[in-house]
C-alpha cells in the first residue's frame, strides 16, 4: 500500500506517518526529514539545502525527485510507503506517478489533512517551543512563508489528486487520536 499524506505545513502528517509505520509496517518517507538529515551529514545535497529550508522556500523538485527516487528503490520500501511532505508541486505528483508506474507500483490513496491556518500558528509555536532549535523553520515568520509557498505551489495538487479520484480528506482540527480514526476508516 503506498499513501501520500498531504496538508499545510503543522497540519499533523508526520505524526500521523509515525503511527501508521508503527500500526501497519509502512515505511515513512518524509522528503523534510530526509533533508534534515543530509544537513546534520554536512552532505553536498544538505550544504545546498540548509538555507532554502530555513527560508520555508522549496528544494528543486529536480533534487527533490532524484532523492525519494533514490529512496523508493530500497528493500524496505517494497512492502509500502507513506509519503510525508512529498509531492509538494505539480511536477514532483508527475514524478511521483512515473517512479511507481516504473517500478510496477500505483497509489493507493492522498489523504489530505485539513487544517484551520490560525492553529496551525499555535501548533508550529508549540513546536518551536518544545524542539528548542531543532528545526529552523519552526518560527511564526518563516510558517507565513511556508504557508504561501503552500497554497501557491502545493494546493495545486488537490485538484490534481481529485481529478485522478484518489484524494480523501480528513478533519485535521480534531484530536490527534480522531485524524487517526477517520484514517483508519479510509485505509481500511
Ligand atoms: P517538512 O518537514 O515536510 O515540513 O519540510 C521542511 C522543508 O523541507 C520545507 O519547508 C522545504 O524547504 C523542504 N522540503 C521538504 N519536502 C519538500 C519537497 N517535497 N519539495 C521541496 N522542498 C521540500
Amino acid at each position: 500500500m503506498n499513501i501520500v499524506l498531504f496538508g499545510a505545513p503543522g497540519a499533523g502528517k508526520g505524526t500521523q506517518a509515525e503511527r501508521l509505520v508503527a500500526e501497519r509496517g509502512l515505511v515513512q518517507l518524509s522528503s523534510g526529514a530526509m533533508l534534515r538529515a543530509s544537513i546534520a551529514e554536512g552532505t553536498e545535497l544538505g550544504v545546498r539545502a540548509k538555507d532554502i529550508l530555513s527560508r520555508g522556500d522549496l528544494v528543486s523538485d529536480e533534487i527533490i525527485v532524484g532523492m525519494v527516487a533514490a529512496r523508493l528503490d530500497d528493500d524496505d520500501c517494497a512492502k509500502g510507503v507513506i509519503l510525508d511532505g512529498f509531492p509538494r508541486t505539480v511536477a514532483q505528483a508527475l514524478a511521483l506517478d512515473d517512479m511507481l508506474i516504473g517500478r510496477g507500483l500505483g497509489l493507493d490513496c492522498v489523504i489530505e489533512i485539513k487544517v484551520d491556518e490560525a492553529a496551525l500558528f499555535a501548533r508550529i509555536e508549540n513546536r518551536a517551543a518544545k524542539s528548542g532549535s531543532a528545526r529552523s523553520d519552526d518560527n511564526a515568520d518563516t510558517l507565513r512563508k511556508r504557508l504561501a509557498v503552500y497554497h501557491e505551489r502545493t494546493a495545486p495538487l488537490i485538484p490534481y489528486y481529485s481529478e485522478k479520484g484518489v484524494l480523501q480528506s480528513v478533519d485535521g482540527m480534531n484530536a490527534v487520536s480522531d485524524v487517526a480514526a477517520q484514517i483508519d476508516v479510509i485505509l481500511g
